[in-house]
């Protein structure tokens, strides 16, 4: 996610915070030191009162974090790897490095973080019994904490994909119907449902309560859960589609051959703005030399371009990611993601067939929507 930096590695996976968050932890400690222990603990110094309220939020983030971290050792434990986990302003992301394979899968990686959040707000409730009668800021904290850990079970075993409970319907549903496109997308379908139903929550909140700032959240993620419902569901339609079309089917042959001793300026003018092409491959030696992109030009200075070389700014072919004509597309899109480019040269015995695009498969994409060869 762009905007987050990394904190600290825990099992193999790296914890990354996007700014949003630190929004979140600014937020709840203030709420806290200036509402709840403010309240609770009139005879607290300010100092007192902000320390407990940063150490209470130190112990929330742990929770989500825990949360998360379920998600991702069940994942890993099944073989799907989980490098990274980001947390940001509505809670945390495990970044699955593929889709569950099975139903049964994406049913135990789904459950396993509410089922860590219950287990924590148990866990504080204890605390919370055993801790009153004797420390009771403490209790206060842990009570709270209690609360906000069931809080965050509830909400995401609500059935609404992306949500966790979305995930747990759709594995239900995919295990029941064995399609896993219409299982997502009736429990995406869902998942719009609930994201204008905590719409219009907050705006009843803001309308009956006043409570203006309680409104605007339930509709930010509201908001936020309506888009990802929808991207998601269009991410696993995709997937679904190129998962079965090699890139040999989609090659784009029409790609130019630049010589490595051109100057920037003159391909850009001979090539790029004439005839539109944004990549081209590089002659080598014997064959392929490297690909040269308008990206690898625009790397390049301005004044640089009337005599930097093609040479000079290409990938050569050591460096290139390249993939065989039997790659899926999916693979490829994915490939193309991983390496934040937009082609990737298809190779057969190092010979260069041709190109595949991300133009090329996006466009392959809504034909094959359009077409309707999307139900399963
Ligand atoms: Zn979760």
């Amino acid at each position: 996610m762009p905007g987050s930096f990394r904190l600290f590695r825990i099992a193999g996976v790296d914890i990354e915070i996007h700014w949003s968050w630190l929004l979140v932890f600014v937020f709840l400690t203030w709420s806290l030191a200036a509402g709840l222990f403010q309240e609770e603990f009139e005879g607290w110094t300010q100092t007192e009162r902000w320390v407990a309220a940063s150490a209470t939020s130190i112990v929330f983030f742990g929770s989500i974090l825990a949360h998360e971290l379920a998600h991702s050792v069940v994942a890993n434990r099944l073989g799907i790897p989980v490098r990274r986990i980001t947390l940001f302003v509505f809670g945390g992301v495990s970044h699955l490095e593929s889709d569950s394979r099975t139903p049964r899968e994406e049913f135990l990686i789904a459950i396993a973080g509410p089922a860590t959040s219950f287990a924590i707000a148990a866990l504080l409730g204890a605390l919370w019994v055993i801790l009153s009668p004797i420390r009771e800021p403490a209790a206060v904290a842990a009570a709270y904490l209690a609360v906000a850990n069931g809080v965050i079970g509830v909400f995401n075993l609500i059935p609404g994909f992306p949500l966790d409970g979305g995930r747990v319907l759709r594995a239900i549903l995919w295990g029941v119907t064995n399609g896993l496109v219409r299982a997502t997308r009736l429990a995406s379908w869902v998942g719009t449902i609930v994201a204008y139903g905590l719409m219009a929550l907050g705006i009843a909140v803001m309308l009956l309560t006043g409570e203006i700032l309680s409104g605007a959240w339930f509709i930010l993620i509201g908001w936020f859960l309506r888009n990802a419902a929808e991207s998601s569901y269009q991410q696993v339609l995709t997937r679904h589609l190129l998962a079965s079309v090699p890139a040999r089917s989609l090659l784009d042959r029409s790609y130019q051959w630049v010589d490595p001793y051109m100057t920037l300026q003159t391909l850009l003018d001979e090539h790029v703005l004439r005839r539109g092409a944004r990549y081209f491959a590089v002659s080598g030696g014997t064959g392929l030399g490297g690909v040269i992109t308008l990206k690898d030009v625009q790397r390049f200075p301005k004044t640089s371009w009337p005599s930097a070389t093609v040479l000079q700014a290409m990938t050569p072919v050591e460096r290139l990611m390249v993939i065989s004509p039997a790659v899926t597309l999916d693979e490829a899109l994915q490939l193309m993601t991983r390496h934040n480019v937009n082609q990737l040269p298809v190779v057969e015995n190092d010979v260069l067939l041709g190109f595949v695009t991300r133009t090329d498969i996006m466009r392959t994409v809504r034909l094959r929507v359009e077409l309707g060869a999307v139900e399963k």
